[in-house]
């Protein structure tokens, strides 16, 4: 196992003092690949404390150009990339953020056959769902299974959202939860207080670095967040023998 170099232990010496991760936590934070589905409002923060903490790589995929009614949310960007790639933006910003960690940008449709060619490309320890659709994060969910990749899912709408860490073959899926959500998109967009995708993908950042380290995570539980009365609820749930996870 390769040490941390004085300069990574300094840069991260905040958490390496943590009893939870130490120089051994951060060694294995270090050499974590992240596939990251979609660079929004849920994706900014992901990317920027997953960045932050030091992980060994993050590959994004998105299709979206840069629009002003973004910014009320995805902190990632600012006023001067209007009418650009989000993913060229965010490569740029996340690299300025740490040069320590691979930071992959690919501006691409986020389709069954485009993340499969993603994951035919390298072996990732995760795929997080940072996209804004209910087909989407059904799709990475199957993914995930026919993968046997760790997974973690968020959604959010106003001033709500749920969360959950996947651990296929072992833990409940999103389909397990949701087996008949309608997929069909919206009609139009939905309302969100920017904070809401700000809280729910921090917490997508900080379920894959406590999945990787071992400590307790969202498996069989889905967390639902309602920011309007601030409240917190785990709901326990079971993984469904009928559901596309147990076959
Ligand atoms: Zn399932």
């Amino acid at each position: 196992m390769p040490d941390l170099t004085q300069w990574q232990k300094e840069r991260y010496i905040r958490q390496i003092i943590s009893p939870e991760i130490g120089e051994e936590g951060q060694e294995i934070l270090s050499r974590i690949k992240v596939l990251q589905i979609g660079a929004g409002g849920l994706g900014s923060p992901f990317a920027l404390y997953l960045t932050a903490a030091g992980i060994n790589e993050l590959t994004i995929i998105d299709n979206d150009i840069l629009d002003i009614s973004n910014l009320q949310r995805q902190i990632l960007y600012n006023e001067t990339q209007i009418g650009e790639d989000k993913v060229k933006s965010a490569k740029e910003e996340l690299i300025k953020l740490n040069s320590d960690v691979n930071i992959n940008a690919y501006k691409d449709y986020v389709d069954e056959n485009s993340i499969k060619k993603y994951l035919e490309e390298k072996k990732y320890d995760f795929i997080v769902d940072c996209s804004d659709n209910f087909k989407t994060k059904f799709l990475v969910n199957r993914i995930a299974i026919e993968n046997n990749l760790r997974c973690v899912i968020a959604g959010i709408k106003d001033f709500y959202g749920q969360i959950i860490t996947i651990n296929p073959k072992i833990s409940a899926c999103y389909h397990c939860i949701f087996p008949q959500v309608d997929t069909t998109p919206n009609k139009g967009p939905l309302p969100v207080i920017g904070v809401t995708p700000g809280i729910l993908g921090t917490l997508e950042a900080l379920e894959v670095m406590k999945t990787a380290l071992g400590l307790p995570n969202l498996e069989n539980k889905l967390l639902m967040v309602n920011l309007l009365d601030l409240r917190f609820n785990i709901i326990e749930v079971v993984k469904s023998e009928e559901c596309i996870c147990s076959k």
